[in-house]
């Protein structure tokens, strides 16, 4: 058995919760979070204070985190890497680099494994890149999200004044993801690429038209899109907008292998459930890290540099057998 503690009681610890319970070589030893225990109700696992990790320490295999990317991982994975094997899901591309090197490091001179950035993106979309471009070096590749819930466009818009709750859907444009397949050549814009929609509701006597104009002009997360904005009450949003977190998108590549052949890759997701998915790949990956802590192979990894096979709950020759 796979022993996990799941670090941080949020979506992804929720979904990592689930998660266990649909394998059978891992377990839950308990969810650790920086709030009052008391506090934090859990769907079955016990909670204990993060003051409780370290006397748990010979009871873990690996520490599952499930903080956030902003401000909790890089803090929470290097100081964690120290002690335990980690998983994270750290998400802020343009940031991986510097956090691979500190952890990696960290994991060097301590003795342990620690996987991050795993997830869907990153995570799943990036080995379909690699394999993309791998396989078709003559090609283009393109990213599409959605449709789906942006938690940080979500977010970006409930912090504006006289907006009490909100909702963004990232959608894609269809018709470029067709034109693209049939091998039309486009030089895309942003714009072109995705369209976001937003379900808002309102403070008592806020300005709407104002509201909407600071939406649709906000700079780095819609000015550069067609932004439609939708008013609708507290009770709707509810109701048909936060019963799910949907989310999904395709990595699609289409390639030359010779001048008269075009081959197309094409991997999608459609999520009904982001973080229960999430949580899903990175309990798969702890087995990875668990196996690679047992092969003492210490360092940083991310989903790229780790073989299938250690994901997977089945021996090799099963996989051999069943798989290929
Ligand atoms: P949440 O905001 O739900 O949780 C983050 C942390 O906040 C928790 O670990 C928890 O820590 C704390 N927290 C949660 N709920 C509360 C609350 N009610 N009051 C106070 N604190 C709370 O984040 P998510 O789980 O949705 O996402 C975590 C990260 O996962 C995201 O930042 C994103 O970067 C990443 N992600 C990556 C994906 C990928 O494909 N790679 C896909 C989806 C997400 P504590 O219990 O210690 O207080």
């Amino acid at each position: 058995m796979i022993r996990i503690a799941i670090i941080g009681y949020g979506n992804l610890g929720r979904g990592v919760e689930t998660a266990i319970k649909k394998t059978d070589d891992t377990e839950l030893v308990g969810i650790f979070t920086r709030r009052d225990p008391l506090t934090v109700k859990a769907k079955a696992g016990k909670v204990y204070s993060m003051a409780d990790l370290y006397d748990k320490k010979n009871e873990i295999d690996v520490c599952i985190l499930c903080g956030g990317s902003a401000t909790d991982l890089p803090v929470q994975t290097p100081e964690l890497t120290k002690i335990f094997n980690t998983v994270d899901s750290f998400d802020t591309h343009a940031k991986i680099p510097e956090h691979y090197s500190v952890i990696d490091d960290t994991a060097k001179k301590n003795s342990t494994v620690s996987i991050i950035s795993v997830g869907w993106d990153p995570g799943l979309f990036s080995i379909n890149r690699a394999y993309a471009e791998s396989i078709l070096p003559d090609g283009e590749t393109v990213t599409f999200w959605g449709k789906g819930v942006s938690q940080g466009h979500s977010d970006a818009l409930r912090r504006i004044d006289g907006i009490k709750d909100a909702i963004q859907y990232t959608i894609p444009n269809n018709d470029i993801i067709d034109r693209l397949k049939v091998g039309e050549h486009l030089e895309l814009s942003t714009r072109d690429k995705h369209t976001r929609e937003c379900f808002i509701v309102l403070e008592d006597g806020a300005d709407e038209a104002a509201i909407i104009e600071k939406i649709v002009t906000m700079p780095n997360y819609f000015n550069e899109y067609d932004t439609t904005v939708n008013v609708i009450t507290q009770e709707e949003l509810e109701k048909n907008h936060k019963q799910k977190m949907p989310h999904g998108g395709k990595v699609l590549r289409v390639g030359q292998t010779s001048k008269q052949n075009k081959e197309i890759y094409d991997f999608s997701l459609a999520l009904d459930s982001n973080p229960e998915f999430t949580s899903s790949t990175l309990v798969a990956y702890a087995r990875a890290c668990a196996r690679l802590a047992e092969e003492k192979k210490y360092g940083a990894y991310t989903v790229l540099d780790i073989a299938p096979s250690y994901i997977s709950p089945k021996s090799g020759a099963d996989l051999r057998k069943e798989l290929l």
